[in-house]
């Protein structure tokens, strides 16, 4: 996308959030309920489809619109940008790998955005050590049996279907689309958490579920590959929520200084006040030109696009913790009430450090590649 669409781009969205979203951020957060309103405003966006290939019915848009369209719900409303995240990430690898058959069954319908998807990876004695997962998928008769269980799972209880990785082989691994009437699946309790309250966690659990042949997603054995390749992007995107969040504190942090008055100035003339928020407006840019940079890569299959989706992913949640923390103290004792967004912000941000890997996981991967490249003098 070239620069002037990309700021069209950026400006529909802006106007779309700030009308449609923004209003309902605080109210999703107090009620712990689902963005139902979100959800049909993307529609009315045509948001959902925008990730998907033109062949399957898609927009064909490219990383950087999608960072962009989260980035953008994520300045007012990290729930929503977290719903819509999650319903590409569990769709798009079936999009991309799935048969015909189950592209139809899953994926066309889909593009109508009235689907709401999970992409099911962690389980209780493990995130960071992905693919030591104990579901296991075994094949019965023309079909397959899952048994096993997945934890903190976004969208759970309100998702249409599940992509679940489990175990098909000693050392390998395959992707199955879940439908939410399969017999055998259930769920734990509604986590309670510190942010992005929307969203509802829980457990997916797998008793003898029974799937037919072909919600196997694309071949046999090959989860670690699909879901190598799909966590480069959703770092990314994950990256795009969090730079949001620190746009959106960023900007509440300048709006409030602005106004409040101390010493017969507005704090916005503090000098020191100023100092905090150039930081934090530097650090909100070089997390976005990572950010980018990182998309563009994986748009040009460039083998450094693993690295760099890591250090967008890195950058942009850390800098997003500090900006909104730093936002919350310019506000003062105003900050730690729920009726500045501010506090919301702050507990909403922490979670872009944890989910789709953990910061000191994307340490790990950055310097590997770090040093396979320094010692290899390339
Ligand atoms: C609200 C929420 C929503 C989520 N949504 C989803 C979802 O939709 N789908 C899904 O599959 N998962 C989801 N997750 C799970 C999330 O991806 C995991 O929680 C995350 O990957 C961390 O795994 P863990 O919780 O098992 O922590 P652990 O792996 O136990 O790690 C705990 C800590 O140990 C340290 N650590 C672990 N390994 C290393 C290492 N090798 N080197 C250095 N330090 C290390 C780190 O400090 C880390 O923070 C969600 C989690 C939450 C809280």
């Amino acid at each position: 996308m070239d620069r002037q669409s990309l700021e069209t781009f950026r400006l529909s969205l802006r106007r779309f959030s700030e009308a449609k979203i923004k209003p309902h951020a605080a109210v999703y957060d107090r009620e712990m309920r689902f963005p139902e309103e979100s959800l049909e405003a993307f529609k009315e966006m045509g948001l959902v489809s925008l990730a998907f290939a033109e062949e399957v019915g898609g927009q064909g848009g490219d990383t950087l619109s999608q960072v962009l369209a989260l980035e953008e719900l994520g300045r007012v409303c990290a729930t929503s940008s977290l719903t819509l995240m999650v319903i590409w990430a569990g769709l798009v690898p079936i999009a991309k790998h799935g048969s015909p058959k189950l592209i139809d069954e899953v994926v066309r319908p889909a593009m109508s955005g009235d689907t709401v998807a999970s992409i099911c990876l962690t389980e209780p004695a493990g995130g960071s050590d992905l693919f030591g997962l104990k579901t296991r998928a075994e094949r019965s008769g023309d079909g397959w049996v899952i048994n096993g269980q997945k934890r903190y799972i976004t969208n759970a209880t309100r998702s249409d279907w599940y992509t679940v990785l489990a175990r098909t082989g000693e050392k390998a691994v395959s992707l199955f689309a879940v439908h939410k009437d399969d017999p055998g699946l259930s769920f734990g309790r509604r986590e309670t958490k510190m942010g992005i309250k929307g969203s509802p966690t829980a457990d997916v659990i797998f008793e003898n579920c029974r799937l037919p042949e072909h919600r196997l997603v694309g071949e046999l054995h090959q989860g670690h590959a699909y879901i190598t390749e799909s966590l480069t992007w959703t770092r990314a995107l994950i990256g795009a929520q969090a730079l949001g969040i620190a746009q959106g504190a960023l900007e509440e942090a300048v709006n409030y200084t602005s106004e409040r008055t101390q010493f017969g100035e507005t704090l916005s003339r503090l000098q020191m006040v100023r100092g905090h928020i150039a930081d934090m407006a530097m650090a909100t840019e070089a997390g976005r030109s990572l950010l980018y940079r990182a998309s563009e890569a994986i748009d040009e299959n460039d083998p450094a696009a693993r690295t760099l989706a890591s250090m967008a992913k890195l950058s942009c949640s850390e800098t997003a913790m500090r900006v909104t923390t730093d936002a919350l103290q310019l506000h003062g004792g105003a900050g730690y009430l729920s009726d500045f967004p501010i506090e919301r912000m702050m507990r909403d941000a922490k979670i872009t450090e944890i989910y789709e890997g953990v910061s000191d996981i994307q340490r790990l991967i950055i310097a590997k590649s770090v040093y396979q490249q320094v010692r290899s003098g390339a």
